[in-house]
């Protein structure tokens, strides 16, 4: 039965990590990673999910992934229940949906040759013949800027920006429709982010693939996105097609991301906005909105009311009280 309209639509989701103490493992409190956030990505979108570490971005992938079990809430896929599908056909829900991680060389088995890294799963979900594999990793690899001959040689003896390459290429030969991208860029030398950015904006193109891009670096959001989301402490508290969000900013923690963005000419320098102190612990979040004790806009109900995701227009949606009533 169809129950959404969206290519993927997440509703109210949350993941809630047990702080067990004592003798008896007494759970004392939760870790509350993501809290009720819900977003929609049509299909062939990409959309870039921002936010400082440990605001809770990568929970949220894998949770939509269901690769963690969500605490509550759901994610639907082309209209139907992922955990419903999971328990259906677990490995056709699985093939459709990957993830890249951020360390490509974590990631990549070291002790296992290219051909066998992407090989894999590829034998796994009997995608290809075993007379037609190798012939069809070379392909997969050549797409991904590899050469064939690199399928004999293993993780080590790559690049970082190479080693992502095999990750992607190992991700794409399952022919996914939907792939998170968990900071795909961010281990790897500034001079090969753009190549890597570009490849994955060149297979989506060829592949016609669906993204959601996390990353905490606005700049590289900016790069790939179709839409924003912002996330702070398990929330979402902005979220916009790309040219709104970056022409008409309005929540005061997306001014201090997009304060730290380099201005290529020296002589339009931004104003740069400090952020004081460290995102607070999700096991602790502030009462009110969760960004008052570092908003320089704070006001006397912040330290009490949750502002609500409010529509302001234009797709554009924000939670804070200087933009509702
Ligand atoms: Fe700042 Fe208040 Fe807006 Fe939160 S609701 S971002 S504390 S002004």
């Amino acid at each position: 039965m169809t129950q959404a309209s969206h290519f993927l639509e997440v509703k109210n989701m949350k993941q809630y990590f047990p702080i067990r103490k004592g003798v008896f493992k007494r759970t004392v409190g939760y870790v509350r990673a993501v809290d009720d956030v819900s977003f929609f990505i049509d299909d062939q979108e990409t959309l870039g999910l921002v936010g400082e570490s440990g605001c809770g971005k990568t929970t949220l992938g894998r949770t939509v992934l269901h690769l963690l079990k969500p605490t509550e809430g759901k994610a639907f896929f082309m209209g139907q229940n992922v955990e419903t599908m999971l328990s259906d056909n677990p490995r056709g829900i699985r093939q459709k949906m990957q993830i890249i991680f951020q360390d490509p060389y974590g990631s990549l088995n070291p002790r296992m040759t290219v051909n066998e890294i992407v090989g894999e799963a590829v034998r796994y979900y009997g995608l290809c013949s075993k007379r037609e594999l190798d012939d069809y990793i070379s392909e997969v690899l050549s797409k991904c800027g590899m050469l064939p001959e690199h399928r004999f040689r293993y993780p080590h003896e790559f690049s970082g920006g190479q080693r992502q390459r095999i990750s992607i290429a190992r991700a794409l030969a399952l022919k996914p429709k939907f792939v998170v991208c968990d900071e795909p860029v961010s281990a790897l030398d500034v001079s090969i982010r753009s190549q890597i950015l570009n490849l994955l904006n060149d297979l989506k193109e060829q592949l016609k693939l669906t993204y959601l891009f996390i990353s905490h670096d606005l700049a590289v959001v900016r790069h790939i996105s179709d839409r924003v989301a912002v996330m702070y402490l398990g929330k979402i508290v902005e979220k916009a097609p790309k040219l709104e969000f970056f022409s008409n900013p309005l929540h005061p923690y997306s001014h201090a991301l997009l304060s730290a963005i380099p201005v290529p000419d020296p002589k339009r320098q931004r104003q740069r906005i400090i952020l004081e102190g460290d995102v607070p612990s999700p096991a602790n979040p502030p009462s009110g909105c969760r960004f008052n004790p570092r908003c320089r806009y704070a006001m006397e109900r912040c330290k009490k009311e949750q502002p609500p995701l409010v529509d302001v227009g234009n797709g554009h949606f924000v939670a804070c009280f200087l933009h509702s009533k």
